[in-house]
């Protein structure tokens, strides 16, 4: 194992995981150096799902090791949603300015816990001959504020207070991100099996 690529598009998650896991002996990269690489179709119903369609159809296209990761937002007043559909909640995929305004208009009868939501990250390592090797899932709770807060990271980031600090993941350093995300639990459940693989080299 000489690289893993990370199968997103996304620049700011890519940041995140390079930070997340970058002091691994491998070299990480996005998919800049492959342009050739299919565009996945997220069609499964959950998180896992999807993350194992993006890693296993990469890494099998670009005969490479690839981790796939999906995630979301899940507000449970909402059943749930945005859930899966939180890049494309108000139909643009990727809007984050728009799936904002989408979920303030939705949450806007919504007081004290019935504001409570949660991140969802599945990141899913497959080898280069498209096989699941392993996976991390990790949740981060918290609560959508009324209005955005902050312009750090990405997505709902100005919407989510962070109960211990009572600001939004907008508004705190990405140092404490790293620490309390979803994102940073689902991989540091995949860190001893990337380790073991690296080992194996
Ligand atoms: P994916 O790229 O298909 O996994 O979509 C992830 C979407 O979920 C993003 O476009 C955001 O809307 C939302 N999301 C996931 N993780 C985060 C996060 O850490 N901060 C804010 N929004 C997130």
């Amino acid at each position: 194992m000489e690289r893993i690529v990370l199968g997103s598009r996304n620049r700011k998650k890519l940041q995140e995981m390079i930070a997340l896991l970058g002091d691994l002996p491998v070299e990480f990269t996005d998919l800049t150096p492959y342009p050739q690489a299919p565009e996945v179709a997220e069609t499964a119903d959950s998180f896992l799902g999807n993350a194992t369609l993006k890693a296993t159809q990469l890494a099998q296209a670009l005969k490479t090791w690839v981790i796939g990761e999906d995630s979301g937002l899940c507000v449970p007043a909402l059943g749930g949603a945005p859930g899966i559909y939180s890049a494309r909640y108000a139909g643009v995929h990727g809007d984050d300015e728009a799936n904002n305004a989408k979920l303030l208009g939705a949450m806007a009868h919504l007081t004290g816990d019935q504001r409570a939501a949660y991140y969802v990250s599945t990141a899913v390592l497959a080898n280069p001959q498209g096989e699941v090797v392993g996976y991390g899932e990790g949740r981060c709770h918290g609560f959508i504020a009324t209005q955005r807060r902050g312009h750090g990271g990405f997505g709902y980031d100005p919407l989510f207070i962070v109960p211990a600090y009572g600001r939004t993941f907008g508004e705190l350093p990405p140092e404490v991100k790293q620490r309390l995300s979803h994102r940073a639990e689902a991989l540091k459940q995949l860190r001893p099996i990337l380790e073991q693989c690296l080992s194996r080299k």
